[in-house]
């Protein structure tokens, strides 16, 4: 695609007020593929102006309006399946299949998702003598990653349209042309202008002026518990709402008598796909001693089929490819055995990393303690259940995780104990209208499906 030069404000696209720009990088080869205007305080204050000036017609349209137009959203993004798809794979480095599958398909489905919540949401309840109205929020500060860059945008940005808020999205730097091709597709779909603004730039410079901007009412913000710490910490000093997607170190906990191969297989998998950059990823392992070094084994032959370059793409730069390699030589360091893998780079060029399997970790281990944020999987011992738990629920993460047991009941009994958001029990599947969120560190808030879009109302009780 051929980048914009300008932010999407206000219904166009208009000169950015500053003249620096941000080059884009495709991972797989390390070439600049476009620049994009790196956005200064000045952008994002036009943007939450417009953003502001949208929001009463928007926030008064009747929702099946608001969803009509999610619906030509959804629309307009699936006509540019391909474009996108090819674009993730440019500035992420997704390989081709997965780009199609999971960064254009998954979002899709949440935008369709979002379309019918719109259409059919309760936004009133009576509550004895109240009338209780859920009213949006008012203008909504996104602030979103590299690593899922499509489904990280309408994660957000739907269910805050759906709400009757209105938007600034400031996408990561490394991934801001499927953010544009996003404001392509919201501008084709119809959506009124200043209802959706996006200001392309550095965090430290345009995220931290959006999230610190006074006249945002909610900050959405998914990225690294660093940063959003201190977006919190802005937040509350305001008085805002604010929400936080950060990392996790989810477990997946094999139990005694589960089918091992399967639990192995797809544990692997999980981790590998999106070059294990999901904080979603279970990146440890929980088997019994009994099952160890069996695990152990089939853990080091399914990770030989992601093959760098091939099944598994590069990390998304070179800074994120130099700390996962540091986490795999601290894993050595620190006594863990490398079964896959290796901190050395399997290829010359792009920013790839052997997919690497951990025996022997430790869960007081660095590795089994920190987000790597890579193809990197940690297999950890334990005695019994109740070792198991403590193991899985001994971190400051709580995000997802993984339960396989000979029956579900077995699992439920065991996920119900676990300090996490999200568990799938015996492999279940992905479900778009699940909440998504973390117990603990792993953040505040809760995205995806009716939880996701109650994040973006207020109420208003109405007494009789
Ligand atoms: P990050 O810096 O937290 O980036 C997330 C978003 O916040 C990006 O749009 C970023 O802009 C922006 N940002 C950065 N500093 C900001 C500030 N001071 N104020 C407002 N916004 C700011 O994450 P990262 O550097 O890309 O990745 C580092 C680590 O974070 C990873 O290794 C991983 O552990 C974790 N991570 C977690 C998730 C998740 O889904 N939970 C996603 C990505 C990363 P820039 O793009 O310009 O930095
Ligand atoms: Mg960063």
């Amino acid at each position: 695609m051929k980048a914009h030069d300008g932010m999407y404000i206000g219904g166009q696209w208009r000169p950015a007020a500053g003249t620096d720009t941000i080059a884009v990088v495709n991972p797989a080869d390390e070439q600049v593929i476009a620049h994009v205007p790196a956005g200064t305080p000045e952008d994002v204050d036009a943007a939450v102006r417009a953003a502001r000036a949208a929001l009463p017609a928007w926030a008064a349209t009747p929702p099946a309006e608001r969803a009509a137009l999610l619906t030509a959203l959804r629309d307009e993004l699936a006509r540019r399946q391909d474009l996108i798809a090819q674009t993730v794979t440019a500035e992420l480095g997704a390989p081709p299949g997965l780009a199609r599958a999971v960064h254009t398909g998954m979002p899709l489905m949440v935008a369709g998702s979002y379309a019918d919540l719109a259409a059919t949401y309760s936004f009133e309840e009576r509550i004895g003598n109240s009338t209780v109205l859920m009213e949006p929020v008012g203008v909504v500060a996104a602030i979103t990653p590299w690593n899922y860059p499509l489904h990280q945008v309408i994660a957000k940005v739907a269910p805050a349209l759906a709400a009757g808020c209105t938007v600034v999205l400031k996408p990561a730097e490394d991934t801001p042309l499927t953010a544009q091709l996003f404001a392509e597709a919201v501008h084709d779909a119809g959506v009124p202008a200043g209802v959706f603004n996006l200001v392309t730039g550095l965090g430290p410079v345009a995220g931290q002026a959006l999230a610190a901007h006074e006249d945002v009412d909610l900050v959405s913000f998914t990225g690294s518990t660093a940063v959003g710490r201190q977006i919190g910490a802005t937040a509350g000093a305001a008085i805002k709402r604010v929400a936080l997607e950060l990392g996790g170190k989810s477990a997946n906990v094999i139990l005694p008598g589960a089918d091992l191969a399967k639990a192995v297989a797809v544990g692997i998998a999980n981790v590998m796909s999106n070059s294990g950059q999901t904080c979603s990823a279970w990146t440890r392992m929980l088997v019994h001693r009994d099952q160890y070094d069996e695990a152990v084994a089939l853990a080091a032959a399914a990770v030989a089929a992601y093959v760098p370059g091939d099944r598994i793409g590069p990390l998304v730069n070179a800074g994120q490819q130099q700390r996962v390699r540091g986490y795999i030589e601290k894993g050595i360091a620190e006594g863990a055995r490398v079964v896959a893998g290796g901190p050395d780079a399997p290829l010359e060029t792009g920013y790839y990393v052997r997919p690497t399997v951990f025996a022997d970790v430790t869960p007081g281990m660095t590795i089994a303690q920190e987000e790597i944020f890579g193809p990197v999987v940690s297999i950890l011992k334990y005695e019994d259940e109740e070792d198991a738990l403590a193991i899985a629920n001994g971190t400051v993460y709580g995000l997802a995780g993984a339960v396989w047991a000979a029956q579900d009941e077995a699992a439920v009994a065991f996920a119900r104990r676990m300090d996490t958001g999200q568990v799938d029990i015996n492999g279940g599947r992905f479900n778009p209208l699940a909440p998504f969120g973390g117990y603990k560190q792993s953040g505040v808030g809760r995205e995806l499906g009716p939880h996701g879009l109650a994040e973006y109302l207020q109420t208003k009780s109405l007494q009789f």
